[in-house]
């Protein structure tokens, strides 16, 4: 590395430890933050010489980021940012952080994919899903889809695996010249009725989805989801054990394969470094306390809150809504989730918004009791397990309340 990049790079580090030291959370924006001062360029020099994986999409990239690294130790140490700070910041103090190493798997926030592929030159580019999110701020989802589109072509040597089973990752991905495709399912049709390249309606039936009015159409993916496995592009089965909860962490599981292969880690060897990941920054964390076994799971738009339905058990479940600037400030999209499920569950509901997600409970029909605090609703439930499914920073709130469990 260039002096100056040296120099930068160890700053940034500095900066992260004493962010540490002094309890101010990871330190690992505020080390990337003052990295990339001192050298705009930094995140590139770091990148060089290292083979990387960069993983993007709305949903599910903090936990098949953490996979796909798992995955990838089979071949050495490898570089991540896994506590999702996911910009540019991040991905330069998580670089700069692990020294070097031969390989990075980064989680990419789905608005600076193009920025950090020009700065990483990654040797792959897993794209997840789309969906909308954060609706005060966050671009909509089929201009998130051309920026992709756009991104990739002007990175044609980039290897893209990519989800087959949402319209808009396949048009964003379809004009790349190396495409694995794998199916990790796709709950959430809301946003992919209508074709991003010719606006006519698309169809589905079973797995199947297709235009009505242009050739796009789902590809054949070549990894896929078989009851509690994986089959790879060899046609061979895989068991999946994992601690991960859910058919959605089978389909990262699958992703997280998916992308080790293009290293050349065959599924055989990182199968079981994937049972080894038990929880993702305090996502699916079990605590007990007070005969209560409590589990976290993040949702934070339409999308996630249908996987959570998906991963949570029948039992007492607590809901937690904030609208503070980490979870976008418009909690309308409260009226875009079906809570359905919930139905026949004991409801809890707390958090700065709680009053909001109670006017769509009632809508819903879904009976629910508003707690003032976690603690509460702790003691109102009844022993045995607790499901917690809460926004981003009332997420934080209550892992805080856990002494930061991971
Ligand atoms: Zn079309």
């Amino acid at each position: 590395m260039p002096l100056r990049a040296k120099v930068a790079s160890s700053v940034s580090r500095t900066a992260a430890a004493l962010s540490r030291a002094a309890g101010r959370g990871d330190g690992s924006v505020i080390g990337g933050w003052i990295g990339l001062k001192i050298d705009p360029d930094l995140l590139a020099h770091l990148s060089s010489g290292r083979a990387i994986a960069l993983v993007s999409g709305t949903n599910g990239k903090t936990t098949t980021t953490r996979l796909t690294a798992a995955a990838m130790q089979v071949l050495g140490p490898v570089a991540t940012n896994s506590f999702g700070a996911n910009m540019p910041t991040g991905h330069t103090s998580a670089l700069a952080k692990a020294g070097a190493t031969p390989y990075a798997v980064l989680e990419v926030d789905e608005h600076y994919l193009a920025q950090v592929i020009d700065a990483t030159e990654p040797r792959v580019v897993a794209l997840l899903n789309l969906s909308r999110d954060q609706l005060d701020r966050a671009k909509e989802v089929a201009m998130m889809a051309q920026l992709w589109r756009t991104a990739l072509a002007a990175h044609p040597d980039v290897l893209v695996v990519a989800n087959a089973d949402d319209p808009m990752v396949v048009w964003a991905a379809e004009g790349s010249t190396h495409i694995t495709w794998f199916s990790a399912g796709q709950r959430w049709h809301d946003d992919s009725w209508v074709c991003p390249e010719c606006g006519s309606p698309i169809e589905r039936r079973d797995a199947q989805w297709w235009c009505t009015g242009c050739p796009l159409r789902r590809p054949q993916p070549q990894w896929t989801v078989e009851d509690d496995g994986v089959v790879d592009p060899t046609g061979a089965w895989h068991l999946v054990k994992l601690q991960l909860p859910g058919t959605v962490n089978i389909g990262n599981a699958a992703t997280a394969l998916a992308v080790a292969a293009q290293f050349g880690v065959r599924p055989l060897e990182a199968v079981p470094r994937l049972a080894t990941v038990s929880s993702v920054a305090g996502r699916y964390a079990q605590v007990d306390r007070d005969g209560r076994n409590i589990r976290l799971l993040l949702a934070k738009n339409p999308a996630s809150w249908l996987e959570a339905f998906d991963m949570a058990e029948e039992a007492p479940t607590l809901l937690s809504i904030n609208a503070r600037d980490p979870d976008g400030l418009d909690t309308s999209w409260l009226f875009d989730v079906d809570f359905a499920p919930l139905r026949g569950r004991q409801v809890f509901i707390t958090g700065d918004r709680a009053y909001d997600l109670a006017v769509r409970l009632e809508v819903n029909d879904v009976p629910f009791r508003h707690v003032s605090t976690f603690e509460e609703a702790v003691r109102a439930a009844p022993p045995g397990r607790l499901e917690v499914i809460a926004n981003y920073t009332a997420f934080q709130d209550i892992r805080a309340e856990l002494d930061r469990v991971n």
